[in-house]
């Protein structure tokens, strides 16, 4: 009963189309976890504000997310009003996901970094038990992202990409020295402030929206492949380092304005582009020193990638220098999404 999803037709992936074709890959499945796993333990003690349903204004439906609807809100507290982003655990929830979703609140509220979405309360003193968050007010990236894509779009100044792209790698650094792996990062798990700023977000379990980026394995869970280096499409390892390729790919994204990674291929192409070494072709526009450092996240190698601190200090560099102007290769423009390296 697998249904594949198939974005064989929709180059900014989030089609809801799904073909069902016949698994034939070797995929270890370690992914039943939550994909944001940490390696130490904490001491488990929540320290996070509680706060009851009757200071929660439900506002609008933002999405729908993996424990339920979640919902712009106004917060009440003490004479103060702030708008909050409420994650509300579906009525029917299982007992499994009822605890997915206490692990996610202890999990997030051990965290805490300016490029990461932070959790302002939790209220879970009755029914809907809610995850209450900062308010990003521009949504997701990739939303943001195709919302700006040219022609019909402006496109962003060169400034505000590698700000963005530097707000990732810093919160990804972050999560790296505390001993986190997302397994999971991609444009469509951060999300824009108001003033710009990319923080990253989903933690959970969120595959629906997305369904053609996943790609469902013997029945099971779904994984991100277009994110995925070799090593965990081939074993199922996730490290620090494969979060470092999936940031790469995430780079291609941004400087792609949201085009879904090696569209036009197949999840099952895309599996074995990957394992033979074909990597993603620079988007057009996209200045060569950032294209070499998306490569670099890319080495076969775990260990040869750079480090998250490596590549924020890389990309701190250009934006001091007011930016990485070169082009990339005549190519690079053209419209093949991924080319043979010799
Ligand atoms: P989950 O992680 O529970 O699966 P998501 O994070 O995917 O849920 O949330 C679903 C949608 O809700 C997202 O696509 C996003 O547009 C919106 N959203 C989530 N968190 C916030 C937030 N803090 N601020 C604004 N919008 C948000």
């Amino acid at each position: 009963d697998i249904n594949l999803p198939n974005a064989d037709k929709n180059i900014y992936g989030n089609s809801r189309l799904n073909s069902p074709i016949e698994m034939t890959d070797l995929l270890p499945n370690h992914s039943n976890q939550p994909h944001l796993t940490r390696s130490t333990r904490g001491n488990g003690v929540l320290r996070i504000p509680q706060y009851s349903l009757s200071q929660i204004k439900f506002l609008e439906e933002l999405g729908e997310g993996a424990f339920g609807k979640v919902y712009k809100g106004a917060l009440k507290k003490s004479g103060d009003t702030q708008f909050i982003a409420v994650k509300a655990l579906k009525e029917n929830a299982s007992a499994k996901t009822k605890a997915d979703f206490r692990r996610e609140i202890d999990l997030i509220s051990e965290l805490n970094h300016d490029n990461i979405v932070c959790i302002v309360g939790v209220a879970l003193s009755e029914e809907p038990l809610c995850m209450l968050f900062e308010f990003m007010a521009r949504g997701d990236l990739h939303e943001f992202l195709m919302g700006r894509a040219p022609p019909s779009g402006k496109g962003l100044p060169p400034m505000r990409l590698l700000n963005i792209a530097h707000n990732i790698a810093s919160g990804m650094q972050y999560l790296a020295s505390h001993h986190y792996v997302h397994r999971d990062l991609a444009a469509r798990n951060c999300l824009v402030s108001d003033d710009f700023v990319v923080k990253i977000s989903d933690f959970g379990l969120s595959r629906d929206i997305y369904s053609s980026d996943y790609y469902r394995v013997q029945s099971k869970s779904l994984l991100p492949v277009r994110w995925m280096p070799p090593e965990s499409i081939l074993y199922g390892k996730f490290t620090t380092e494969s979060d470092i390729w999936s940031y790469g790919v995430v780079l291609w994204e941004i400087y792609s304005y949201g085009l879904q990674p090696y569209y036009g291929y197949s999840n099952q192409e895309v599996i074995s582009m990957v394992r033979s070494g074909e990597f993603l072709a620079a988007p057009s526009a996209c200045p060569l020193p950032m294209y070499e450092l998306m490569r670099d996240c890319w080495k076969h190698t775990p260990h040869r990638r750079p480090s998250f601190e490596d590549i924020v200090n890389r990309i701190q560099e250009w934006i001091q220098m007011g930016g990485c102007s070169d082009v990339g290769p005549s190519e690079s423009s053209s419209n093949i999404s991924a080319y043979r390296t010799t």
